[in-house]
């Protein structure tokens, strides 16, 4: 059983490349960006302020989505968990190191997935997902085979992101400048880091990670 966190920009291909280890590994995605866009669904007050957050491209607190991580952790994974998005700050850092812990597991690898921000754009404006089943896509790079249908599920509800806009993004890069790129150093300093060239088309990017995975 292997756990791992995709560590990357917005648009980097954490979702992407996740997607593909569950495929292909049973592994468990457990991308807080995902649950916190299920949050905000609910109706509830602390949905609507989520909502506003990430509709700025501001992180939301670290409470709220350590609870999200701590309750999935909790139901356990043959295969292993894939972190997608989380952590984000050295504080949700820590704290995931001490809920491994206490589950007797550890880190076996932290991937970091380099792409420069000229590239982040690009992906970030023509990304779009299935509301379904959470496969993405993109306008140019991978495309669905059908117009408006899903390959993974043949659902037709196929969405894109509030925040993918010039605005939002350009927070979102500022935030993890400053935010979540201190974690670089801090699993590098743990002999966890693995970084692979984001840029490669999703199959060598998916290759390298595999070669990583299969080491540790
Ligand atoms: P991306 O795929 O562009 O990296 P995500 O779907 O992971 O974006 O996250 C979307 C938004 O959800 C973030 O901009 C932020 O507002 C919020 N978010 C997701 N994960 C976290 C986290 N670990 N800590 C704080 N905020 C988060
Ligand atoms: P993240 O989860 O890191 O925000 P995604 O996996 O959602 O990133 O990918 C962002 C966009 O870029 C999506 O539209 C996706 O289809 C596309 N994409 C992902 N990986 C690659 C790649 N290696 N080459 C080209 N496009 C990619
Ligand atoms: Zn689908």
């Amino acid at each position: 059983m292997v756990n791992v966190i995709l560590l990357g920009p917005p648009g980097a291909g954490k979702g992407t490349q996740a997607k593909r280890l569950v495929d292909e590994r049973g592994m468990v995605q457990l991308s807080t960006g995902d649950m916190l866009r299920e949050a905000r669904t609910s109706g509830t007050a602390m949905g609507r302020r989520v909502a506003e957050v990430m509709d700025r491209g501001e992180l939301v607190t670290d409470d709220i989505v350590i609870g999200l991580i701590a309750e999935k952790l909790a139901q356990g994974a043959k295969g292993g968990f894939i972190f997608d998005g989380f952590p984000r700050t050295l504080p949700q850092a820590d704290a995931l190191g001490d809920l491994l812990e206490k589950m007797d597991q550890g880190l076996d690898a932290v991937i970091e997935m380099q792409v420069d921000d000229a590239a982040l754009v690009a992906r970030v404006s023509g990304r779009y997902t299935c509301g379904q089943c959470g496969e993405v896509y993109h306008d140019q790079t991978r495309p669905t085979k059908v117009d408006g249908v899903c390959d993974a599920c043949g659902s037709h509800d196929l969405r894109r992101r509030a925040d993918d806009n010039a605005d939002a993004l350009r927070t979102r890069l500022m935030e993890y400048y400053k935010k979540t790129s201190p974690l670089i150093g801090y699993y590098y300093a743990k002999g966890q880091l693995a970084p692979v060239d984001g840029l490669a088309e999703i199959d060598a990017v998916g290759a390298a990670i595999a070669k990583i995975l299969d080491k540790s």
